[in-house]
């Protein structure tokens, strides 16, 4: 850890702390956003993977990503060949997605990203991910598709100011011709954090935490984007809302995945 680390490390989360209280007190998204660009000029980016200057991820750090290229059972997390749903399918597991499309392996470069935009505000990084998710969705996205990020429920979205998974789905739509429909899909339910939880506790925590809307999705293909998939609790929760609403297929799409539950 360099000593830039001890100035930029806590000045940056003050200014974070700044920008949530003035958020509270405002409550207008514009004020957030410029600030969020006046302390990525303050703070320019530095590689989350290596901390080198002048981009969020740099490229031996991208190259250092282990790629998952093609989309994945969201049961056995073996490859599922395009067009063709998994033989898991007829196991008696009958999930609510069809595949899952994932950047990479949830380890290294990939981890540090996810860590970055979700717990740092670092929005910026979020652009650098997109392009290699629209890689491996856009050989199996339709112009009819929907696009809809995992809501966070509204009280955590007031106390974080911003989520996740609706930031990489804006960078995405803009480089594939999928519709984003943020609002077709609402959490309903706060729950707990998940990441002490076992495979079996979270989808417990998750049941039934999602509506949706059917006249937003009824017959539509859904991309459902989360930011990590791990047991899929989360994922197959939001499928399974949407599925109840009518869509014809959801398939999941998610910067990074567990090779293991
Ligand atoms: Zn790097
Ligand atoms: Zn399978």
């Amino acid at each position: 850890m360099g000593p830039h680390h001890l100035v930029y490390g806590p000045a940056r989360r003050a200014a974070m702390c700044y920008t949530r209280a003035m958020t509270r007190l405002h409550g207008a998204s514009g004020w957030r956003e410029a600030t969020r660009r006046l302390l990525d000029t303050v703070f320019p980016p530095r590689c989350v993977g290596c901390r080198s200057r002048g981009t969020w991820l740099c490229a031996p750090c991208l190259r250092a990503v282990d790629q998952l290229p093609l989309p994945l059972c969201p049961v056995c997390r073996q490859p599922v060949e395009k067009g063709n749903p998994h033989a898991c399918r007829g196991s008696g597991a009958r999930p609510s997605l069809v595949a899952i499309s994932a950047a990479g392996a949830y380890a290294g470069p990939l981890r540090a990203a996810i860590h970055a935009l979700k717990y740092e505000g670092r929005h910026g990084v979020a652009a650098t991910l997109a392009p290699l998710l629209a890689e491996r969705v856009a050989p199996l996205a339709g112009d009819d598709d929907l696009l809809i990020p995992i809501p966070l429920h509204p009280a955590r979205q007031r106390e974080r100011g911003y989520n996740q998974s609706a930031v990489v789905a804006a960078e995405l739509a803009r480089l594939l011709p999928l519709e984003l429909a943020p609002a077709a899909l609402q959490r309903t339910r706060q729950t707990a954090d998940q990441t002490r939880l076992s495979g079996a506790q979270r989808a417990e925590n998750v049941r039934d935490a999602f509506v949706a809307r059917p006249d937003g999705v009824r017959d539509r293909r859904i991309w459902l984007l989360d930011d990590v998939y791990t047991t899929g609790a989360t994922l197959h929760a939001g499928a399974a809302a949407l599925r109840a609403a009518g869509a014809r297929e959801v398939r999941g799409v998610v910067v990074a995945m567990t090779l293991r539950a």
